[in-house]
Protein backbone atom coordinates (compact mmCIF):
# COMPACT_ATOMS: atom_id res chain seq x y z
CA UNK A 1 0.00 0.00 0.00
CA UNK A 2 1.12 3.16 -0.90
CA UNK A 3 1.20 6.47 1.78
CA UNK A 4 -0.32 9.05 -1.18
CA UNK A 5 -3.17 6.13 -2.69
CA UNK A 6 -5.92 7.57 -4.40
CA UNK A 7 -4.44 11.04 -3.66
CA UNK A 8 -4.81 13.35 -6.74
CA UNK A 9 -1.25 15.82 -7.07
CA UNK A 10 0.10 18.90 -9.10
CA UNK A 11 3.53 19.20 -9.50
CA UNK A 12 4.58 22.28 -11.41
CA UNK A 13 7.25 22.21 -13.25
CA UNK A 14 7.28 18.72 -13.06
CA UNK A 15 9.47 17.94 -16.64
CA UNK A 16 12.48 17.57 -14.72
CA UNK A 17 15.04 18.17 -11.73
CA UNK A 18 13.47 17.86 -8.47
CA UNK A 19 9.74 18.72 -9.49
CA UNK A 20 10.15 15.18 -11.94
CA UNK A 21 11.74 13.47 -8.59
CA UNK A 22 8.75 14.38 -7.00
CA UNK A 23 6.14 13.44 -9.47
CA UNK A 24 7.80 10.03 -9.97
CA UNK A 25 7.82 9.33 -5.93
CA UNK A 26 4.61 10.34 -5.67
CA UNK A 27 3.57 8.43 -8.38
CA UNK A 28 5.47 5.19 -6.28
CA UNK A 29 3.06 5.88 -3.43
CA UNK A 30 0.05 5.84 -5.27
CA UNK A 31 -0.93 9.45 -6.22
CA UNK A 32 -2.12 10.13 -9.01
CA UNK A 33 0.33 13.01 -10.62
CA UNK A 34 -0.20 16.05 -13.16
CA UNK A 35 2.99 17.76 -14.11
CA UNK A 36 3.37 20.89 -16.38
CA UNK A 37 5.42 23.28 -17.86
CA UNK A 38 6.02 25.37 -20.44
CA UNK A 39 6.96 22.92 -23.33
CA UNK A 40 4.74 20.79 -24.78
CA UNK A 41 7.23 18.33 -26.15
CA UNK A 42 8.94 18.33 -23.18
CA UNK A 43 5.86 17.71 -21.38
CA UNK A 44 5.26 14.16 -23.24
CA UNK A 45 8.76 13.24 -23.04
CA UNK A 46 8.83 13.68 -19.46
CA UNK A 47 5.83 11.81 -19.06
CA UNK A 48 7.03 8.92 -21.24
CA UNK A 49 10.00 8.64 -18.63
CA UNK A 50 7.69 8.94 -15.77
CA UNK A 51 5.67 5.65 -16.82
CA UNK A 52 2.75 6.42 -14.62
CA UNK A 53 0.45 5.48 -17.42
CA UNK A 54 -3.53 6.30 -16.67
CA UNK A 55 -1.84 8.21 -13.11
CA UNK A 56 0.17 10.49 -14.59
CA UNK A 57 -0.76 13.55 -17.51
CA UNK A 58 1.16 16.61 -18.61
CA UNK A 59 -0.36 20.14 -19.41
CA UNK A 60 1.35 22.71 -20.83
CA UNK A 61 1.17 26.48 -19.11
CA UNK A 62 3.68 29.55 -18.09
CA UNK A 63 3.62 29.65 -14.58
CA UNK A 64 4.76 33.46 -14.79
CA UNK A 65 0.85 33.78 -16.27
CA UNK A 66 -1.77 33.73 -14.30
CA UNK A 67 -4.41 32.43 -17.06
CA UNK A 68 -1.96 29.56 -17.64
CA UNK A 69 -1.89 28.39 -13.84
CA UNK A 70 -5.62 28.56 -13.40
CA UNK A 71 -6.04 26.63 -16.52
CA UNK A 72 -3.37 23.75 -15.25
CA UNK A 73 -4.94 23.60 -11.93
CA UNK A 74 -8.74 23.38 -13.78
CA UNK A 75 -7.49 20.38 -16.09
CA UNK A 76 -5.53 18.44 -13.19
CA UNK A 77 -9.15 18.50 -11.59
CA UNK A 78 -10.80 18.08 -15.21
CA UNK A 79 -8.41 14.86 -15.72
CA UNK A 80 -8.09 13.60 -11.89
CA UNK A 81 -10.85 14.83 -9.67
CA UNK A 82 -10.73 17.51 -7.18
CA UNK A 83 -7.24 18.19 -5.95
CA UNK A 84 -5.37 16.48 -2.66
CA UNK A 85 -1.54 17.76 -3.20
CA UNK A 86 -0.32 20.94 -4.88
CA UNK A 87 3.68 21.13 -5.24
CA UNK A 88 4.66 24.50 -6.52
CA UNK A 89 7.58 23.61 -7.63
CA UNK A 90 7.86 25.88 -11.01
CA UNK A 91 10.74 28.54 -10.40
CA UNK A 92 14.45 29.36 -11.00
CA UNK A 93 17.17 31.86 -11.57
CA UNK A 94 16.35 34.00 -14.79
CA UNK A 95 18.70 36.73 -13.90
CA UNK A 96 22.02 36.94 -12.42
CA UNK A 97 23.44 40.85 -11.47
CA UNK A 98 23.91 43.25 -9.18
CA UNK A 99 20.63 44.90 -8.09
CA UNK A 100 21.65 48.28 -9.03
CA UNK A 101 21.76 46.69 -12.42
CA UNK A 102 18.10 45.33 -12.48
CA UNK A 103 15.79 46.33 -14.46
CA UNK A 104 11.87 46.29 -13.66
CA UNK A 105 10.92 43.49 -16.23
CA UNK A 106 13.57 41.21 -14.82
CA UNK A 107 12.50 41.43 -11.18
CA UNK A 108 8.77 41.02 -12.04
CA UNK A 109 10.26 37.70 -14.18
CA UNK A 110 11.42 36.30 -11.11
CA UNK A 111 9.29 37.75 -8.82
CA UNK A 112 6.15 36.17 -10.87
CA UNK A 113 7.73 32.95 -11.70
CA UNK A 114 9.00 31.92 -8.08
CA UNK A 115 6.12 34.01 -5.91
CA UNK A 116 3.05 35.14 -7.91
CA UNK A 117 2.70 31.60 -9.66
CA UNK A 118 2.72 30.08 -6.40
CA UNK A 119 -0.20 32.45 -4.87
CA UNK A 120 -2.07 32.12 -7.87
CA UNK A 121 -1.94 28.23 -7.81
CA UNK A 122 -2.68 27.82 -4.60
CA UNK A 123 -6.01 29.96 -4.85
CA UNK A 124 -7.76 28.32 -6.85
CA UNK A 125 -6.53 24.67 -5.33
CA UNK A 126 -7.30 25.34 -2.01
CA UNK A 127 -11.47 25.49 -2.64
CA UNK A 128 -10.85 21.90 -4.00
CA UNK A 129 -9.15 20.70 -0.72
CA UNK A 130 -11.42 23.12 1.81
CA UNK A 131 -14.46 21.22 0.38
CA UNK A 132 -12.73 17.25 1.47
CA UNK A 133 -11.45 18.57 4.81
CA UNK A 134 -7.78 17.13 3.67
CA UNK A 135 -4.86 19.06 1.59
CA UNK A 136 -1.38 19.08 1.46
CA UNK A 137 0.23 22.66 -0.23
CA UNK A 138 4.18 22.24 -0.48
CA UNK A 139 5.72 25.39 -1.71
CA UNK A 140 9.92 25.20 -3.15
CA UNK A 141 12.06 27.72 -1.96
CA UNK A 142 15.60 27.46 -1.61
CA UNK A 143 18.74 28.00 1.28
CA UNK A 144 17.94 31.33 -0.67
CA UNK A 145 14.99 31.60 0.99
CA UNK A 146 16.82 31.76 4.01
CA UNK A 147 20.10 33.19 3.34
CA UNK A 148 20.86 36.31 1.37
CA UNK A 149 23.64 35.38 -1.66
CA UNK A 150 24.82 38.26 -3.85
CA UNK A 151 23.60 38.64 -7.81
CA UNK A 152 20.23 37.58 -7.46
CA UNK A 153 18.20 39.29 -5.34
CA UNK A 154 14.89 38.92 -7.15
CA UNK A 155 15.08 35.30 -6.43
CA UNK A 156 16.02 35.55 -2.60
CA UNK A 157 13.37 37.44 -2.64
CA UNK A 158 10.66 35.65 -3.69
CA UNK A 159 12.29 32.56 -1.57
CA UNK A 160 12.07 34.34 1.36
CA UNK A 161 8.38 35.61 0.28
CA UNK A 162 7.55 32.38 -0.30
CA UNK A 163 8.15 31.32 2.77
CA UNK A 164 6.03 33.95 4.69
CA UNK A 165 3.39 33.03 2.17
CA UNK A 166 3.37 29.22 3.08
CA UNK A 167 3.46 30.35 7.28
CA UNK A 168 0.36 32.31 6.53
CA UNK A 169 -2.06 29.70 4.82
CA UNK A 170 -0.95 27.15 7.00
CA UNK A 171 -2.90 29.36 9.68
CA UNK A 172 -5.70 29.92 7.18
CA UNK A 173 -6.33 26.38 6.76
CA UNK A 174 -5.00 24.20 9.46
CA UNK A 175 -8.03 23.98 11.18
CA UNK A 176 -9.66 22.58 7.76
CA UNK A 177 -7.21 19.64 7.39
CA UNK A 178 -5.05 21.16 5.12
CA UNK A 179 -1.41 21.70 5.90
CA UNK A 180 0.94 24.14 3.91
CA UNK A 181 5.12 23.41 4.27
CA UNK A 182 7.97 25.31 2.44
CA UNK A 183 11.14 23.14 1.19
CA UNK A 184 14.18 24.67 1.73
CA UNK A 185 16.41 22.75 -0.40
CA UNK A 186 20.26 23.75 -0.50
CA UNK A 187 22.36 23.83 -4.10
CA UNK A 188 21.86 20.12 -5.10
CA UNK A 189 24.57 19.39 -7.85
CA UNK A 190 23.11 16.67 -9.91
CA UNK A 191 20.48 19.21 -11.17
CA UNK A 192 20.38 20.55 -14.76
CA UNK A 193 19.79 23.92 -13.06
CA UNK A 194 22.30 23.67 -10.45
CA UNK A 195 24.78 22.53 -13.70
CA UNK A 196 23.26 26.03 -15.20
CA UNK A 197 23.09 28.24 -13.39
CA UNK A 198 25.84 27.09 -10.84
CA UNK A 199 28.15 27.46 -14.18
CA UNK A 200 26.75 31.22 -14.35
CA UNK A 201 27.25 32.64 -11.02
CA UNK A 202 30.76 30.46 -9.98
CA UNK A 203 32.80 33.42 -11.41
CA UNK A 204 30.63 36.11 -10.03
CA UNK A 205 31.72 34.90 -6.39
CA UNK A 206 35.12 34.40 -7.64
CA UNK A 207 34.79 30.63 -7.80
CA UNK A 208 36.75 28.97 -11.16
CA UNK A 209 32.88 26.60 -11.70
CA UNK A 210 30.30 24.48 -10.63
CA UNK A 211 32.31 21.82 -8.45
CA UNK A 212 34.17 24.79 -6.68
CA UNK A 213 30.14 26.25 -5.92
CA UNK A 214 29.72 22.58 -4.85
CA UNK A 215 32.36 22.23 -3.06
CA UNK A 216 31.52 25.81 -1.37
CA UNK A 217 28.35 24.76 -0.09
CA UNK A 218 28.99 21.28 1.04
CA UNK A 219 32.13 22.96 3.05
CA UNK A 220 29.35 25.81 4.74
CA UNK A 221 27.41 22.80 5.94
CA UNK A 222 27.46 20.34 9.17
CA UNK A 223 27.37 17.17 6.99
CA UNK A 224 30.26 18.22 4.50
CA UNK A 225 27.94 17.35 1.72
CA UNK A 226 25.63 18.72 -0.41
CA UNK A 227 21.83 17.51 -0.86
CA UNK A 228 20.43 15.20 -3.30
CA UNK A 229 16.98 14.61 -5.02
CA UNK A 230 16.09 11.95 -2.92
CA UNK A 231 16.56 13.90 0.01
CA UNK A 232 13.52 16.13 -1.01
CA UNK A 233 11.59 13.31 -2.84
CA UNK A 234 11.66 12.09 0.69
CA UNK A 235 10.70 15.49 2.36
CA UNK A 236 8.10 15.75 -0.03
CA UNK A 237 6.80 12.44 0.53
CA UNK A 238 6.36 13.16 4.12
CA UNK A 239 4.83 15.93 3.79
CA UNK A 240 2.03 14.88 1.47
CA UNK A 241 1.38 11.92 3.45
CA UNK A 242 -0.97 11.60 6.22
CA UNK A 243 1.91 10.96 8.62
CA UNK A 244 2.63 14.27 7.76
CA UNK A 245 -0.81 15.86 9.38
CA UNK A 246 0.79 17.48 11.69
CA UNK A 247 3.49 19.45 10.30
CA UNK A 248 2.17 22.42 9.07
CA UNK A 249 3.84 26.45 8.46
CA UNK A 250 7.48 24.61 8.55
CA UNK A 251 9.99 25.99 5.97
CA UNK A 252 12.57 22.67 6.18
CA UNK A 253 16.15 22.94 5.28
CA UNK A 254 17.35 20.50 3.35
CA UNK A 255 21.07 21.65 3.00
CA UNK A 256 22.99 19.58 4.84
CA UNK A 257 22.89 22.38 8.00
CA UNK A 258 23.58 25.41 6.16
CA UNK A 259 20.91 27.29 7.93
CA UNK A 260 19.70 24.66 10.51
CA UNK A 261 16.28 27.47 11.41
P1 LIG B 1 14.86 22.93 -13.36
O1 LIG B 1 15.30 24.13 -14.08
O2 LIG B 1 15.65 21.67 -13.54
O3 LIG B 1 13.34 22.58 -13.70
C1 LIG B 1 12.40 23.58 -13.65
C2 LIG B 1 11.08 23.03 -14.13
O4 LIG B 1 10.17 24.11 -14.16
C3 LIG B 1 11.13 22.47 -15.52
O5 LIG B 1 10.15 21.47 -15.63
C4 LIG B 1 10.78 23.67 -16.39
O6 LIG B 1 10.25 23.27 -17.64
C5 LIG B 1 9.73 24.33 -15.50
N1 LIG B 1 9.62 25.76 -15.71
C6 LIG B 1 10.57 26.68 -15.80
N2 LIG B 1 10.05 27.89 -16.04
C7 LIG B 1 8.72 27.72 -16.09
C8 LIG B 1 7.62 28.58 -16.32
N3 LIG B 1 7.77 29.89 -16.56
N4 LIG B 1 6.38 28.05 -16.33
C9 LIG B 1 6.18 26.73 -16.13
N5 LIG B 1 7.18 25.86 -15.90
C10 LIG B 1 8.43 26.35 -15.89
O7 LIG B 1 14.78 23.34 -11.82
P2 LIG B 1 15.04 22.49 -10.48
O8 LIG B 1 14.36 21.19 -10.53
O9 LIG B 1 16.48 22.49 -10.19
O10 LIG B 1 14.33 23.43 -9.41
C11 LIG B 1 12.98 23.28 -9.09
C12 LIG B 1 12.64 24.22 -7.97
O11 LIG B 1 13.53 24.01 -6.89
C13 LIG B 1 12.76 25.69 -8.35
O12 LIG B 1 11.73 26.42 -7.72
C14 LIG B 1 14.12 26.09 -7.79
O13 LIG B 1 14.19 27.45 -7.52
C15 LIG B 1 14.19 25.23 -6.55
N6 LIG B 1 15.53 24.93 -6.07
C16 LIG B 1 16.44 24.23 -6.83
C17 LIG B 1 17.69 23.93 -6.34
C18 LIG B 1 18.71 23.19 -7.15
O14 LIG B 1 19.89 23.05 -6.70
N7 LIG B 1 18.40 22.62 -8.31
C19 LIG B 1 18.09 24.33 -4.98
C20 LIG B 1 17.05 25.03 -4.27
C21 LIG B 1 15.83 25.30 -4.79
P3 LIG B 1 10.26 24.25 -18.94
O15 LIG B 1 11.57 24.98 -18.93
O16 LIG B 1 10.11 23.33 -20.11
O17 LIG B 1 9.09 25.17 -18.77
Amino acid sequence: MGKLDGKVALVTGGTRGIGFAVAQAFLAEGASVAISSRDKAKGEEALQRLGGGERAEFFAGDATKRVDVDEVVDATVRRFGPLDILVNNAGGIRTIGLATELTDEAWTDTIDLNLSSAFWATRRALPHMLEKGWGRVINMSSLEGKVGLPMISPYCAAKHALVGFTKSIAKEVGRAGITANVLCPGYIPETDLAQEIGAEIAPSLGLGGVEDLAAMFAAQSATGKCPTLADCTGAAVLLASDEGQSITGVALSIDGGIAPF
